[in-house]
């Protein structure tokens, strides 16, 4: 038998976030980002359920491929471009998309010996100081791309660093207009965040992630709860065992929780080396025989421990939701420091995952 923990995938949910994606950027195309083997989802396994976008917009050449093996004859677009001139023949072979940010990429692909043109994502450097060219060579790098015979259509991209927070987008998209002015073509700017709540951002492509998952781009669930998007991942487990402390008695490594009187305490079969987070403090929410509870102690490499207090009928084999519908991902995450993001990415692989 293995262990009671898995995670399960729900493709409608995913099916009606992507619709939801569409509902708030209706006059532009989508690329779903499935980046990072879709989240943490597994790409075949998210692949049935946004089937319905325009292109899929992801990091990795093996990850195109894969795609393309699944049957996705439509648009792919390499988020980060290529890295070496040898990444230039699947690219061309599999007739992906590829973002441009560099000379040295430009280089590449003026140099490369291609059966056709390959389009490209132009991207300029607005603010977030990762990638890009600055507004100022924006002009001459577009000039020059357009000239080079392995070009394609171009598309011209940024990215936002605070379209989720107080900032907003309003300098970086100031900044993106004047480096862009005069040149015409399509644009793609909006991450998940720009597409819920910066419609002046959405252009001919949005691009959406972590709002697919059906979690929220701040981090902070509140902020999409009125958005009609479901969460994706159900993260569930078992209790293994059910200790009763009496006051005083601690519990796991570090005795770092100690029982202020009598209680009874849950074993869950989930640990950090499933992909929940070591750092979880006490009092992480956590979802046992549907009842909100806590964790207590510290988060071992298998096994955590919760308190049983609010829910006394629960017992071995018990089930215990850690992220999901009862418990969005996002509420464990911001207990635990972090965001939604980096917890679907971090599930580990032993966890058993299937879509339904
Ligand atoms: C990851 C990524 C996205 C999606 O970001 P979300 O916040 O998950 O919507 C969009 N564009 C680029 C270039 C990315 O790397």
């Amino acid at each position: 038998m293995p262990r009671p923990l898995s995670a399960t995938i729900n493709t409608a949910a995913l099916a009606n976030n992507l619709a939801v994606a569409r509902r708030f950027a209706p006059s532009a195309k989508i690329w779903a980002v499935v980046k990072a083997n879709a989240y943490g989802h597994g790409l075949a396994r998210v692949f049935p359920g946004l089937r319905a976008t325009d292109g899929f917009g992801l990091l990795d050449l093996d990850e195109a491929v894969k795609l393309r093996e699944l049957g996705w004859a439509g648009p792919i677009l390499l988020l980060e471009g290529f890295f070496r001139p040898t990444d230039l023949d699947l690219v061309d072979r599999y007739s992906l998309t590829t973002a441009l940010h560099s000379d040295e990429q430009l280089r590449m692909l003026e140099l490369a010996r291609l059966s056709k043109p390959v389009n490209i994502q132009l991207k300029m450097n607005s603010g977030m100081n990762r990638l890009g060219y600055t507004p100022e060579r924006f002009q001459a790098a577009w000039e020059r791309a357009r000239a080079a015979q392995g070009v394609g259509q171009i598309t011209l991209m940024t990215h936002f660093s605070d379209a989720d927070g107080e900032r907003g987008i309003q300098a970086q998209m100031a900044v993106f207009e004047r480096g862009a002015q005069g040149i015409s073509g399509a644009r793609s700017l909006a991450n998940s965040a720009a597409t819920l709540w910066h419609p002046a951002s959405h252009f001919d492509w949005v691009r959406p992630g972590i709002i697919l998952y059906g979690a929220s781009p701040s981090g902070v669930h509140a902020a999409i709860q009125d958005t009609g998007l479901q969460p994706v991942m159900t993260f569930s487990s078992e209790l293994i065992a059910v200790q009763t402390l009496a006051e005083g008695q601690t519990v796991g490594y570090g005795s770092i929780f100690a029982a202020r009187g009598p209680m009874r305490i849950g074993v869950v079969a989930c640990g950090y080396a499933d992909g929940y987070p070591r750092l979880a403090p006490e009092g992480t929410p956590v979802v046992v025989d549907g009842v909100l509870t806590r964790i207590v102690g510290r988060v071992s490499m298998d096994m955590l421990t919760v308190d049983l207090t609010p829910c006394p009928a629960a017992n071995v084999g018990t089930r215990v939701e850690l992220w999901g519908p009862a418990l969005p991902i996002d509420t464990v995450a911001s207990a635990c420091g972090t965001v939604g993001y980096e917890l679907m990415c971090a599930l580990a692989p032993r966890v058993p995952m299937r879509a339904q």
